[in-house]
């Protein structure tokens, strides 16, 4: 954090990411736009630097953060590429597939970032702002969505005022992202399995079709740190699969069933994706107390929407992020 306690919301043009670039190279965190949600960034190869991202955020310590690279050859440098590795990096980068990997010895990564696991996620976004980001800065970003920890995640710089404002010098503001929802999260593990730790914008359908089926762990262990509590809140009770609200209810409709808001009158479920988090930023604004959701079919991207609402319907309990 900087010596004012106002954070910046900048345009995201060249002189707004040599800034944000400048900023990330002196040990800081910024909010930079992805095609998946905003996220808040900073030097993956900096202790300190990763420790702003824990306290901004309020995350618990033992939740590993996806390590954001410019290219292949930096992702090299940081974990083991089999194959497997080497052919899903080949379709999927830049774009949003995190692939879980075993972490080179020599890796210049601070501890904290894998929360001391042997294997750590990267990816390389396709968002223009993050790569130019990742490009003038030269080193590999951590880079968590850009809320605080258990709330909704951000899909425009707004959320980010709205959840972390003054916590963090400065947005980058790249406008709505694209797909809305977070990374698709694979572990390759050494045995040749593989597991689909988080749902997300690259189907299960077309893993499967790559990779063959889909293998349990060994010891049968959460292999997704933070994966499986309470997250995406917006604070209020949720009621799911409801196909007309309560006077009390804020109603998200998706389809034919029309509500205050609507994830797609079309019933697209990438329309559904890129607005679901606004959609519950509005239900969380609103002065309803609870909020009511359409039925989602849990096909193609509808899987990832389905596991981000039943997270956010979770009671409180268990920290996550
Ligand atoms: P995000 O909050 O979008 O940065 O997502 C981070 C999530 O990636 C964590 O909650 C973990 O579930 C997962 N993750 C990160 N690193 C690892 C790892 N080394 N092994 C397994 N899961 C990981
Ligand atoms: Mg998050």
């Amino acid at each position: 954090m900087s010596d004012k306690d106002v954070t910046e919301v900048v345009p995201a043009d060249a002189a707004g990411i040599a800034r944000a670039a400048q900023l990330l190279a002196s040990g800081d965190v910024v909010a930079v736009p992805t095609e998946t949600v905003y996220g808040l960034a900073a030097r993956a190869d900096s202790a300190e630097a990763v420790a702003k991202i824990y306290a901004a955020k309020g995350r618990p310590d033992f939740n590993p953060l996806i390590v954001h690279v410019r290219d292949i050859e930096q992702a090299r440098a940081i974990a083991d590429f089999d194959d497997r590795a080497a052919d899903l990096a080949e379709r999927f980068w830049p774009g949003p597939l995190t692939l879980v990997l075993p972490l080179c010895s020599n890796a210049r990564i601070a501890d904290a970032v894998t929360a001391g696991l042997p294997t750590i996620a990267l990816r390389q976004p396709a968002h223009r702002v993050m790569q130019a980001v990742l490009q003038n800065l030269g080193h590999p970003l951590a880079a968590p969505s850009a809320n605080l920890s258990e709330g909704i995640s951000p899909t425009r710089a707004d959320h980010v005022i709205a959840s972390l404002g003054s916590a963090i010098p400065m947005v980058l503001d790249g406008g709505p992202c694209e797909r809305g929802v977070e990374s698709t999260i694979v572990a390759l593990r050494q045995d040749g399995g593989w597991s689909l730790l988080r749902p997300g914008p690259i189907t299960k359908e077309s893993l499967l079709r790559i990779l063959g089926a889909e293998t349990e762990t060994s010891e049968g262990t959460i292999e997704a740190p933070g994966q499986l509590s309470r997250h995406y809140s917006p604070g209020k009770p949720i009621r799911l699969g409801a196909l007309t609200a309560e006077p009390s209810e804020f109603l998200i409709g998706f389809g034919t069933v029309h509500g205050d808001c609507n994830l797609s009158a079309d019933g697209d479920l990438k329309e559904a994706a890129a607005a679901l988090y606004s959609c519950l930023h509005r239900a969380a604004l609103s002065s309803k107390p609870s909020i009511a959701i359409a039925p989602v079919p849990r096909d193609g991207v509808g899987r990832a929407i389905n596991d981000r609402l039943a997270r956010a319907a979770t009671p409180s309990g268990t920290r996550s992020d």
